[in-house]
């Protein structure tokens, strides 16, 4: 995996740890949603943290499938490959939802 610093915590993101991508870089999740949490009036809380759930269970899913991908079949990779793609757009628009609130 490449590795990317993350713009808010300036720390290296980590092999394993839960991060995602905005307009300004690379950002540890845990980073993402707690500045977006100073940042947001009273009113969208409820929806932060209804998004941050939603986008937690998407990184969590990128995880296993990253793990699940040494030692397997080509064919089995290459689905693997395919399902990352998928939730990797979903997570994708998930963060540009969060971003907007
Ligand atoms: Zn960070």
């Amino acid at each position: 995996m490449a590795e990317f610093i993350c713009y808010s915590c300036k720390k290296l993101v980590v092999t394993g740890e839960k991060f995602t991508f905005t307009k300004s870089g690379a950002v540890h999740f845990d980073c993402f949603i707690s500045e977006k949490r100073r940042s947001i009036s009273d009113d969208k809380v409820q929806k932060l943290r209804i998004l941050s759930s939603v986008l937690e269970s998407e990184l969590d899913h990128l995880l296993n499938l990253l793990a699940a991908r040494s030692s397997e079949s080509e064919e089995y990779k290459e689905e693997m490959r395919i399902k990352y793609k998928d939730i990797e757009k979903a997570a994708g628009e998930t963060t540009s939802l969060i971003s907007k609130l």
